[in-house]
């Protein structure tokens, strides 16, 4: 006997997961805008030095906010910690839940999981599609209106790697009515060096602005699932309330206290991701390929009709990219930058399969 499920939670779409997770040997990983470099050494010290503490609930995240706030000259009460961002974009969807304003505002193609969590509490999701391959502020202010509680913006979007700058979101945030709230993912912030880019926090006391960040890409502990929220401290605190208590593990946050320590390590990430992009780039550009520049730590390439065929070709020689016909742009790849090694490879593998 089946039972029988709310018309709301069967809209509910799959999450387009990877063709394939974790560590096999043998294939290079390209397809989930991964960190290819292992974490710092001192993450993986301090997590072997707690190994034997896991009888324990976690410790209090008192710690690590008061380490991210000092970074950016908050407070700790102006931080929230999640398992992965993830966490906190259902978290924001759960605390804001009110009568009356039952609309979330997506721009699309993007990250599939904000229709996904908006879906799951709900509400009824407005996509504004990109335009030429940006997140269309104008268009997404537009839309915005009386029943609007939600809008989430991605940048660098994923999985365009294009930016909007201060002076566009600032002039957004003008636009908004006053009850939304606009959840700015910054999950790949860190790769783009642009100075263009929107200093986001700046604005938290001013508008209701959520910024999302995580551990998973630059910091690279996507395995441990760690991320965090900067905001207002109120709505702060409502959203912690609506959190499950110990959401995060006490591996995770034990190794996202010793990667903030570690500026060194992160250095040599951000200074090898950005060349690896620029070598994507460019050699996708020399075999005649229409890749697109990137502040992120991936590359879009439009192939063509071919996409689809190219990507299976790369996947039957063990090299994964990221098909993006579940994104709604069947003629693109999504390419995430490796290791030189892994870069190297893909290419290779790519100039014999085109
Ligand atoms: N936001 C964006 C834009 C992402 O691409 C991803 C992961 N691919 C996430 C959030 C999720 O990150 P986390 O691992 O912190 O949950």
């Amino acid at each position: 006997m089946k039972l029988s499920i709310d018309a709301s939670i069967q809209r509910v779409p799959f999450y387009p997961k990877a063709a394939l997770y974790g560590a096999d040997a043998g294939w290079v990983r390209l397809s989930s805008n991964e960190n290819p470099y292992p974490p710092s050494p001192a993450v993986m010290e301090a997590m072997a030095d707690a190994l034997l503490d896991v009888n324990r609930y976690p410790e209090s995240e008192a710690e690590l906010k008061s380490l991210i706030a000092g970074k950016y000259g908050l407070a700790p009460e102006n931080v929230l910690i999640g398992n992965g961002s993830n966490e906190l974009i259902e978290t924001a969807c759960r605390a804001l839940r009110t009568a009356g304003r039952t609309e979330v505002i997506v721009s699309e193609p993007s990250f599939a999981f904000y229709r996904i969590a908006a879906n799951i509490y709900g509400y009824d999701v407005a996509a504004v599609p990109l335009g030429a391959l940006r997140t269309d502020l104008g268009r997404v202010a537009e839309m915005a209106g009386e029943k609007t509680r939600l809008v989430f913006l991605c940048n660098p979007n994923n999985p365009t790697g294009t930016i909007f700058d201060d002076r566009a979101f600032s002039a957004f945030l003008d636009r908004l009515p006053p009850e939304a709230l606009v959840v700015v993912d910054e999950a790949y912030a860190e790769f783009s060096d642009n100075k263009l880019f929107p200093r986001s926090i700046a604005y938290i006391d001013r508008r209701p602005v959520l910024i999302m960040r995580t551990f998973s890409k630059a910091y690279g502990l996507a395995g441990l699932r760690i991320g965090y929220g900067i905001a207002e401290k109120s709505l702060v605190s409502f959203m912690e309330r609506t959190k499950q208590p110990f959401s995060v593990n006490m591996m995770a946050l034990i190794a996202a206290k010793a990667a903030l320590g570690d500026e060194r390590h992160l250095a040599f990430v951000l200074e090898n991701i950005r060349k690896g992009r620029t070598y994507l780039y460019e050699s996708l550009k020399g075999l005649g390929m229409d890749a697109r520049p990137s502040e992120a730590n991936f590359v879009l390439v439009r192939v063509g009709p071919g996409a689809k065929a190219l990507v299976d070709g790369l996947f039957e020689r063990k090299v994964l990219v990221r098909w993006l016909g579940g994104y709604g742009l069947p003629e693109y790849i999504r390419v995430t930058v490796g290791t030189m090694d892994e870069n190297r490879v893909f290419l290779e593998t790519l100039k014999r399969l085109a």
